[in-house]
């Protein structure tokens, strides 16, 4: 076991950001092509933070794909379990910017390759390795990635690794909310660590109170070791089987908060991979949500998700400002 490895399973993908915000797609003047994909945000993330972590996943055998190959590598993440596909395109986002930071997307995705990844081209023996695996649910979208990524997540499983889900809602990729809601939970019950944002929170709860204690805790099952639920500006709330609590935000401009719950993911799984007793005390661990709260806001002062993305320096600098 390499102690505290994180690999992350999913799609990688170029967000092409509008130069500048307020405008519809058409109108937008120009764009700037800037890597993301969920799962890969939180790769990058954890390694500028100075942690050691893993990307799996597919993209196309195209321009776009090699220039995140080349991305993961400039940043220290390994890239080893990435496949690249002959007969299909890297998967693309054009996002729309409004002026107060919060975006819109439309997809390229026809298949993307991302969706093409097959259990055949898994590197298992990194994701046995692994302190903590970390994925999303586009990949149980569609078949093969879907079977894929409940192979990868039994093995992790089966070898001892911490698991650890962001479900990563994007609606309109689903055929029906119905198919979205079911996706999520079909693979909500084997994870160990689960991060979901207030728009999920809204989606799984269907209605009832999102801030009730007791609604939350129907999200529970015995083996979820940590539910944490953030709140954009506002900062996050976490829930163990033995306490909960709130940690407020860091408060700064936003600019672009594509790549902020993954940037909160990275800061929160950096600590976690390399001491995991974190998990049963809660002052460390509320230092632990201070600073990955720090690592979402910095994230959203900047365009794009991965360039964004801070390093342990300045997460440091802004906390002791
Ligand atoms: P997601 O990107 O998954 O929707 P959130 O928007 O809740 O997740 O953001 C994740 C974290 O990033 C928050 O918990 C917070 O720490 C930080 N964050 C996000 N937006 C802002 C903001 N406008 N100002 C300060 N911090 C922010």
């Amino acid at each position: 076991k390499d102690s505290s490895l994180v690999v992350c399973f999913g799609e990688m993908l170029i967000d092409f950001v509008p130069t500048i915000s307020g405008l519809s797609l058409a109108d937008a003047p120009a764009f700037k092509k800037a890597p993301g994909g969920a799962p890969a945000n939180v790769a990058v993330g954890i390694a500028r933070l100075g942690g050691s972590s893993a990307f799996i996943g597919k993209v196309g055998e195209d321009e776009f794909g090699y220039m995140l190959a080349d991305i993961l590598k400039e940043n220290n993440v390994n890239n080893e379990g990435m496949r690249f596909d002959p007969g299909a395109r890297t998967a693309l986002a054009f996002v729309t910017l409004r002026n107060d930071g919060e975006r819109e997307f439309m997809f390229y995705r026809n298949p993307s390759a991302d969706m093409l990844l097959q259990e055949n081209e898994l590197d298992f023996d990194l994701i046995r390795k692994a302190a903590i695996f970390h994925y999303g649910s586009i990949s149980l979208i569609t078949e093969p990635s879907k079977s894929a990524h409940i192979a990868a997540a039994k093995a992790a499983k089966d070898a001892g690794v911490i698991l650890s889900y962001d479900p990563n809602l994007r609606l309109p990729l689903w055929p029906t909310a119905e198919s979205a809601r079911e996706g999520i939970l079909s693979i909500w019950d084997t994870a160990d660590i689960i991060k979901i944002n207030e728009e999920e929170i809204s989606f799984l709860t269907q209605g009832e109170d999102p801030y009730d204690d007791a609604v939350v805790r129907k999200l529970f099952h015995p083996n979820l070791k940590l539910l944490l639920v953030t709140e954009g500006p506002h900062g996050c709330r976490y829930y163990t089987q033995e306490f909960s609590g709130r940690v407020k935000g860091f408060k700064v401009e936003a600019v672009d908060t594509t790549g902020a719950g993954d940037a909160f993911v990275a800061g929160t799984l950096a600590q976690l991979a390399s001491d995991l007793s974190l998990l049963q005390d809660e002052d460390r661990l509320r230092d632990v949500f201070k600073f990955a709260n720090v690592c979402g806001a910095l994230t959203v002062t900047e365009r794009g998700a991965i360039p964004a993305l801070p390093t342990k320096e300045a997460v440091l600098d802004a906390i002791l400002k």
